[in-house]
């Protein structure tokens, strides 16, 4: 995964790419972002990029891989020992902390950590210490690093990745430089569905379009949670359309708490797939109202329903759609602040 097979975040990476070019790197950094963005590949992306045994340079390549690849000032060639050992999480001068998910980062981790980084490295350039979910560190651990991250070892690289850095001591964001990743835009993650992962455009485009810029969440909804996630939404569509009465409008909304996950789920899991029903049906209303509007189809983000879609889209729709859109973000927003799923629901439902 070198620096030119990351989807979206161009400005970000020519930056990068063109601080390890120079040489100015700062030795402490923090990628910080929403989850599945592909911080975690950018992370990997550096770390080959500092090691690679036969970096690309700009004005190597000629041609049309050329400006693929020679654009970026460097970049690693990706096939190298170096690069492979790197994406296998087996490089001896690249060390990942936090590969299991949901556990804590102990102190005694960072500590042995920190000593080799200490050390110059084996075989390549740099020595990395990747941090991945870095907010898992213990705030012992955290002050642990402090010193390290003030006064790096002078071939050491540091890169703490995390969706959520206000949970890291001020102390230790105060150390670092932060690199901020933005969401990926619709056609950038439906393009990397279609690319990397195969998918048709009909179904990349809809999983993108749900999944408000998650390349993680993407993959999730194209695997299936996607069309329990439309289904359910376009239920409840059917249900405010068909009738302004409460009662069938909540049974409309039983669909969007009807879990996959069962019973056994607990409370972030429920939410979980709330909020992924929550998006599928902004997405739906996204369409319904470009379709009142006069749009057509290849403007939809699920241009496979167009016909659902039909009689949705009355003129009046248009209006409607902005402020139902508007009802939707609000939810949304209800239920990353933890508020109850089924609450969530009803309210949304008599929203409409
Ligand atoms: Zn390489």
């Amino acid at each position: 995964m070198a620096f030119r097979d990351v989807a979206g975040h161009r400005a970000l990476i020519r930056l990068m790419a063109r601080a390890v070019a120079r040489g100015s790197l700062p030795p402490s950094l923090i990628l910080a972002g929403p989850d599945g963005v592909g911080k975690r590949l950018v992370a990997t992306a550096l770390a080959q990029a500092l090691n690679c045994g036969e970096p690309v340079r700009a004005g190597d390549v000629e041609g049309a891989a050329g400006e693929a690849a020679g654009s970026l000032p460097i970049d690693a060639c990706g096939r190298c020992r170096a690069c492979e050992r790197i994406a296998r999480e087996a490089h001896p001068d690249v060390l990942v902390l936090g590969a299991e998910n949901d556990v804590a980062i102990t102190v005694d981790e960072v500590r042995s950590a920190i000593g080799e980084t200490r050390y110059r490295p084996f075989e390549g350039r740099r020595r990395v210490l990747v941090i991945n979910d870095a907010d898992r560190l213990v705030p012992q651990a955290q002050n642990a690093l402090l010193k390290t991250l003030e006064e790096p070892p002078a071939s050491a690289q540091f890169l703490l990745v995390t969706a959520r850095s206000d949970r890291l001591l001020a102390t230790v964001r105060s150390r670092c430089q932060r690199i901020s990743f933005g969401y990926l835009g619709t056609r950038e993650l439906a393009e990397l569905l279609m690319r990397r992962h195969g998918y048709a455009e009909a179904t990349a485009l809809a999983a993108a379009a749900a999944a408000g810029g998650s390349a993680g969440r993407a993959l999730q909804l194209a695997s299936g949670e996607l069309t329990a996630a439309r289904d359910a939404a376009l239920a409840l569509l059917d249900a405010v359309a068909g009738s302004r009465a409460a009662k069938a409008r909540l049974n409309g909304a039983r669909g969007l708490l009807d879990y996959k996950s069962g019973g056994a789920a607990g409370g972030k899991a429920r939410r979980a797939e709330l909020a992924h029903r929550l998006r599928a049906l902004a997405s739906l209303l996204r369409d319904v109202t470009l379709l009142a509007s006069g749009a057509d189809r290849a403007a939809l983000a699920n241009p496979d329903l167009h016909d659902r879609f039909a009689p949705l889209a009355r003129p009046a729709a248009a209006k409607w759609g902005v402020t139902a859109f508007a009802a939707v973000e609000e939810a949304l927003e209800a239920t990353e602040r933890n508020a109850s799923p089924k609450v969530v629901a009803d309210w949304i439902a008599c929203r409409l």
